[in-house]
């Protein structure tokens, strides 16, 4: 009995040690089959986390380049697209304009940050070039180290559509991107485009490290730089230009997945090798007995310590995480949140677990719950979701989910509300006036199409206004661009009070702006809010103690009356604009048929003008001055005509003021003293030739030098050359005229001032200014017969004349009547039909030489 009792014993104790081997064997497959799914589980995790950053942070660079790439077309044709710009940039030249009054010049590069601005001409030469905010005569193909022939005809082919081009291209081993686009008038009624081809503007903005990194951080893109060749070919990059070929973009994508292997793993592999040296142990202690069977039984419970511990690890990393994860059912509600998400929503998790999740997050499209339910719907693929936090403010974050296996889901959410904050603000500085925080022409566009979309109708017309501000310039030439800037916010505010809530109003230009307007109907409300407008704008803005006064013109358009078209309703309504401003200013004018064939008209007249005074069209007639006490021809003044091959001939009055506007009253008035100098120095020494002058000549700075080398190629005698000048010369800038004027005088030639007395301040200008005659306008003596009146004015006149030693002329002598009256009142000269109408040429020659034998006299 005695010898069994040990063999049984062996034997169960074997049986024991097999018995805990199996087990043991099959526990410790089953701990390496859990460990090894949770490593791959986490490493399947942070592969896919990874990805994810890495296609979101590509598809924000490419996001970034677009947007980069649209501002620069926008900004270049802004600009381009531009009446003023095309008259002093494609017209002519004008650095003066485009650089010292800081139309094109060094904002470009301080505030846009522009190393290059360029305009190239028609014959494709550098005609004006800005480098690093500084004017440099540089060729831009010898800056840019590359020809630009591709860019210029691309932006030439956009001219008509008004489609800047632009094109990434690599300076000196430095990305840069270049927007060109071909100068043209834009809308600008005024402006004429002629027929040499368009010049091109260029702005070309060097991508340095510092431009791509701050570029890179604004759509939350970690260290955008230039790749090396290295990293060409690889992850994160971003070709520039066509296939690379300005290079391509690097950047540093954060990897939330290395980080969380980096915390993950180790803690699963001390948990696996924690559980395998306990097995170990065990085996070990499986030999010494029968006992082993109870430690084996310990070491589980210490093994699962050993699990709970690491799952304690594993929770830690979610909790370090600055995500949220959470857990829901199968009915959505809450099962599990991490503690992040009081921290990051400031919510309590006791509330919300067992809620559901449909009562605190909600997307765009519609509820989360039917997201969720989106058959095969891709587990990496995330939605934006928002809630409201405990301050009441909306917050934004994203949320991935991923269905478990007993149902319901699980997933992490991610804060986002400042990532898509920075985004809304970049989209919203895009559309808007950097200055005013008004809509910009952008902007304006879009709200325009949407309107037009929704097809306005006659009795619920859109109706644009065009504004254009008057007397804006002289505040901002001589207070300064700041104090500019404080007009431009002041009257942006007014306006935007003035409309209702629905209406649009942009900033398009320097000064200009586009109301939109859909809930007007009559067009007495409109003009009842255009004069609104006008008076709010009128009243006085106060800039450092200072009043300053600006005043508005506005042009009406409505659709669908008028044009359907966003492109058509905006030039109409500048038509309208340009017909309020030549209207006088201060009013407004709605869009009518016939404006855009009087524009056409006008415009015809400029260019015909244009030729006209190229190719010999123009005529000068004299009309002679008599000294009224003997009768005697003193001189004669010089009075433009222009010979029409179809129209005829025709009266000053009609082109003057369109030579004055286009500017090309210079070369008009350069013909008229030219050759009535060279004329005048063939007549006798007694007589005086005198030439009229536009005050827009005042203005460009060279009247001195031009007068001077007529003077000097006619070789007339100065002292035979009087020059007549309007009021309107020093009511515009008396200071500056003044100046002028001393400058001519001293030249040795006499001025007058013409049309006396249809101004208001005229008699004060007498005493400061050096003139050396008056010429009574010719309305005082049209209506001498009807009234007492003038003849004492006319008397008061010759009189303060004496006074101040001016000669005193009578113009528009009509009657032998009139002559009699201003002999009276002894006016020294007299001019008229009735004593002389004026003459062509040829007839005065006749006159004079007649006169040579009879001493020019007249009967009087
Ligand atoms: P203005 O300087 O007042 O010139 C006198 C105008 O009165 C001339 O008209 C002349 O023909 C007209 N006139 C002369 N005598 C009589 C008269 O007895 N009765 C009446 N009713 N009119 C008389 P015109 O030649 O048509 O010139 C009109 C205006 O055009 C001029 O007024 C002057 O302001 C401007 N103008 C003419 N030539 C030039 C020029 O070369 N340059 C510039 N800047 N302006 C010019
Ligand atoms: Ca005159
Ligand atoms: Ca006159």
């Amino acid at each position: 009995m005695d010898n069994h009792q040990p063999i049984a014993c062996t034997v169960s104790n074997l049986s024991g040690v097999a018995l805990a081997r199996t087990f043991l064997f099959k526990f410790v497959s089953l701990l390496a089959a859990v460990f090894f799914l949770a490593s791959y589980s986490l490493v399947y995790l942070a592969h896919d986390l990874d990805r994810a950053e890495e296609v979101e942070s590509a598809f924000y660079t490419n996001k970034a380049m677009q947007s980069l790439e649209k501002s620069l077309r926008s900004t270049v044709k802004d600009y381009a697209f531009w009446g003023d710009a095309y008259k002093h940039l494609h017209v002519e030249m004008d650095a003066d304009w485009a650089y010292v009054r800081q139309n094109v010049g060094t904002e470009l590069y301080t505030d846009f940050g522009f190393s290059g601005v360029f305009v190239v001409n028609d014959v494709n030469s550098t005609v004006y070039s800005v480098v690093k905010g500084e004017l440099k005569p540089v060729e831009v193909e010898e800056w840019l180290g590359q020809s630009i022939t591709a860019i210029l005809v691309k932006a030439r082919e956009g001219a008509a559509t008004e489609t800047p081009t632009t094109s990434f291209i690599v300076i000196g081993g430095v990305p840069a991107l270049v927007a060109a686009a071909a100068i043209m008038p834009g809308t600008d009624p005024t402006v004429m485009s002629d027929d040499r081809s368009p010049s091109v503007l260029m702005f070309v903005d060097i991508l340095d490290s510092a431009k791509l990194e701050m570029i890179g951080r604004d759509y939350g893109v970690n260290g955008l730089r230039v790749a090396t060749s290295d990293e060409i070919g690889k992850a994160s990059v971003f070709p520039l230009g066509e296939n690379g070929t300005a290079g391509s973009l690097h950047w540093s994508p954060s990897r939330p997945g290395l980080r969380l292997l980096g915390l993950g793993l180790p803690l699963i592999g001390v948990a696996a090798l924690l559980v395998c040296l306990m097995t170990w142990a065990i085996l070990r202690r499986t030999n010494a007995g029968a006992k082993a069977l109870d430690a084996s039984y310990k070491s589980l419970q210490s093994s699962q310590a050993a699990l709970s511990t690491s799952e304690a690890r594993f929770r830690d990393v979610v909790e370090a995480s600055s995500d949220w994860v959470w857990e829901i059912d199968a009915d959505w509600r809450f099962t599990y949140l991490s503690e992040r998400f009081e921290d990051v929503t400031g919510l309590s998790r006791d509330a919300w677990i067992g809620a559901a999740m449909d009562d605190l997050l909600s997307t765009e499209l519609g509820t989360l719950s039917q997201w969720l339910s989106i058959p095969n719907r891709r587990p990496d693929i995330s939605v934006q979701c928002y809630y409201v936090d405990t301050k009441g403010q909306e917050r934004i974050t994203r949320l991935s989910a991923r269905e478990m296996a007993g149902g319901g889901c699980r997933g992490t959410a991610t804060d986002v509300t400042e990532e898509v904050e920075a985004r809304r603000r970049i989209e919203f500085l895009s559309q808007h006036d950097a200055l005013t925080g008004l809509p910009n022409r952008t902007r304006l566009q879009e709200f325009l199409d949407g309107k037009l979309k929704a097809l306005p109708t006659v009795k619920q017309p859109l109706v644009m206004l065009s504004l254009d501000l008057d007397r804006f310039k002289p505040v901002n030439d001589l207070l300064g661009h700041a104090a500019g800037d404080r007009v431009l916010n002041e009257v942006s505010s007014r306006l935007a009070d003035c409309v209702r809530h629905g209406d649009l109003v942009a900033r398009v230009g320097g000064d200009e702006f586009v109301l939109i307007l859909t809930d007007v109907s009559a067009q007495e409300e409109v003009e009842a809010l255009c004069r609104r407008l006008i008076e709010s704008i009128e009243r006085p803005i106060v800039i450092d103690e200072q009043e300053v006064f600006v005043g508005a013109s506005i042009g009406i358009a409505m659709a669908p009356n008028d044009a359907r078209e966003a492109t058509e309703l905006l030039r109409y309504a500048d038509i309208a604009l340009y017909e309020a401003k030549t209207g006088g200013r201060n009013t407004w004018r709605f869009y009518a048929g016939d404006m855009n064939a009087k524009i056409i008209e006008r415009r015809r007249l400029e260019s015909d003008l244009r030729f006209a005074i190229k190719h010999g069209e123009l005529r000068l007639h004299f009309q002679p001055r008599y000294r009224i006490a003997d009768g005697q021809m003193v001189g004669a003044e010089a009075l433009v005509r222009w010979q029409h091959p179809e129209r005829g001939l025709i009266p000053p009055d009609t082109f003057i003021p369109i030579a004055e506007e286009s500017g090309l009253i210079l070369s008009l008035s350069n013909w008229v003293i030219d050759t009535a100098c060279r004329y005048a120095a063939r007549w006798p020494e007694s007589l005086f030739v005198s030439v009229n002058l536009s005050p827009s000549e005042f203005k460009r700075g060279n009247l001195v030098e031009r007068l001077q080398k007529i003077l000097f190629d006619s070789g007339i005698d100065p002292t035979r050359v009087e020059l007549e000048i309007t009021e309107g010369v020093m009511l515009e800038d008396a200071e500056g005229a003044l100046k002028v004027m001393r400058t001519l005088k001293r030249l040795g030639v006499r001025i007058s001032m013409d049309d006396f007395g249809t101004g208001y301040s005229s008699l004060s200008y007498l005493r400061t200014f050096p003139f050396d005659g008056l010429k009574i306008d010719r309305s005082f003596l049209n209506k001498l017969v009807e009234s007492d009146d003038n003849m004492s004015i006319i008397q008061a006149i010759v009189g303060l004349g004496r006074a101040l030693s001016l000669t005193v002329t009578a113009e528009g002598i009509e009657t032998a009547e009139h002559l009699q009256l201003l002999k009276a009142v002894s006016c020294d000269e007299g001019q008229g039909y009735f004593l002389s109408r004026p003459l062509s040429m040829d007839a005065f020659s006749a006159l004079v030489e007649v006169g040579e034998t009879t001493g020019n006299k007249r009967n009087v």
